[in-house]
């Protein structure tokens, strides 16, 4: 489903997107009272910058130093070229070790992947520790949010849900009561965890070892217990060292949730005696993205979420409607790279405001992004009619400053004429839901030609 399709379905429920439009935002204000605690936030979000634009640009050299490292450190390492390779190699870990069930943290490359559809159907009982993954798990959904991925849920909706799946009393929709029973009933399973999963956010090149950051400590849970960890990254996870992760671990939590830092930053090296590290490292995609000229700086993403609390249009159409693991605006930059045609709306699903840009802590130019994914879309033949035949036109006005300026004398006089139901009807999605402010008397031009003499 196109993405105005089903953010039109998100917008049915008023009161639902009001609070989902809110809730975001003050995820990004909690963002903006940290950012304004550090002095050199700025220099921060170059340096962060700096080194992911370093690595990519050597990332061949850093991955093989990791991989070294890691090897040394006694970490099993396995490369997947796609998803269905990681997902194998996910099955083969398990039924070696005769494991028929996972714990497993949270991991949008794991989601990306379809990895837990895929275990399934084979017989192995995936688990998600994490609380947002465990209910949209339960309520058979996908994440809508890649930090908060029941965000779209409300506590009374998530109330009735444990209800039916972990005997919660009926009518009891208060959080801490909630996230109790979550905990006694994901206890068991990190008791009974044989094998644990995790994604990475960072991986380290001088030292084989990687970083994997949670508020719960569901990640570190499910490890401790289980004799086999299974981590996957994408191989855009890599950086050189550890000064250089002293800059992400400043930056990520703040942008994500307007944290200091992540409660649990957890570094792993080296399995412990009698246990194994199984690390997957995976392209599924990537390294084309990487030769993309205009597209690569993409890959500096650390996955934080800002530029989707901030983005009016995420906020106010929900996550679901991008139809993809990655959505808001970083989805609409990484999406298209997988499917041209399927996606060729995403680009779209932006104001172009640039807010997304303000926000990232690597400095991605999101919005300059979708700008040129616009025209990739109309080079390659995607773009719909309507769009092309609105374009063409608005091309030619803007062409022709006369013609602009007297279509906008028209415009002016005849929106002051025009009744009301010829603008705002079932017809003209535009004036869904927007009002338009009164025509002004004239146009700015012929005001300045009127006052720039006066003092
Ligand atoms: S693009 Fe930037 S702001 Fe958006 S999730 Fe990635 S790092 Fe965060």
């Amino acid at each position: 489903m196109k993405h105005a399709r089903a953010a039109r379905e998100f917008l049915r429920n008023g009161p639902r997107t009001d609070w989902h439009d809110q809730a975001l935002w003050y995820v990004r204000q909690k963002r903006d009272l940290q950012k304004d605690g550090i002095p050199d936030w700025e220099d921060l979000r170059e340096q962060a910058s700096a080194i992911k634009e370093h690595t990519l640009s050597n990332l061949d050299q850093y991955l093989e130093e990791f991989e070294t490292n890691a090897l040394r450190n006694g970490i099993r390492v396995h490369w997947a070229l796609n998803a269905q390779e990681h997902n194998h190699m996910v099955l083969e870990i398990l039924q070696q070790a005769g494991v028929n069930r996972l714990v497993k943290s949270k991991s949008m490359l794991t989601e990306e992947c379809q990895m837990n559809p895929f275990l399934e159907k084979k017989g192995i009982e995936v688990i998600e520790s994490d609380l947002g993954e465990r209910i949209i798990q339960f309520a058979e959904q996908d994440p809508s949010h890649i930090v908060l991925p029941a965000i779209h849920m409300k506590k009374e909706e998530v109330g009735k849900l444990f209800e039916k799946k972990l005997g919660t009393k009926p009518g009891n929709h208060d959080p801490q009561y909630l996230t109790g029973a979550a905990r006694k009933h994901l206890r068991e399973h990190f008791l009974a965890a044989e094998v644990a999963m995790t994604g990475v956010n960072f991986a380290l090149a001088e030292s084989g070892g990687f970083v994997v950051c949670t508020n719960e400590g569901n990640a570190d849970m499910g490890i401790h217990h289980a004799s086999i960890h299974i981590a996957s990254m994408g191989i855009e996870k890599v950086i050189p060292g550890k000064e250089h992760l002293a800059v992400f671990l400043r930056l990520l939590a703040r942008s994500a949730t307007g944290q200091p830092v992540t409660t649990y930053t957890s570094h792993f090296q080296r399995p412990d005696r009698d246990k194994e590290i199984h690390l997957i490292i995976v392209d599924n995609g990537r390294s084309e993205h990487l030769g993309k000229d205009k597209f690569w700086r993409a890959l500096k993403c650390i996955r934080c979420g800002a530029c989707l609390n901030t983005c009016p249009v995420y906020r106010r159409s929900g996550g679901h409607s991008y139809g993809y693991t990655i959505p808001g605006p970083i989805g609409s930059i990484l999406t298209p790279r997988v499917d041209l045609k399927a996606f060729s709306d995403l680009p779209y699903a932006s104001s172009l405001c640039g807010s997304c840009s303000d926000v990232c802590p690597v400095k991605i130019e999101i919005h300059e992004q979708l700008y040129h994914w616009r025209q990739e879309v109309n080079e390659q033949g995607e773009l719909s009619r309507k769009k092309k035949l609105g374009i063409r036109f608005m091309g030619r006005l803007l062409a022709r400053p006369r013609l602009y300026q007297k279509s906008g004398k028209f415009a002016r006089k005849a929106l002051r004429i025009t009744p009301r139901f010829l603008v705002y009807n079932r017809l003209n999605p535009w004036g869904l839901s927007r009002d338009l402010p009164e025509p002004p008397r004239q146009s700015f031009q012929e005001w300045y030609r009127e006052n720039r003499n006066k003092s």
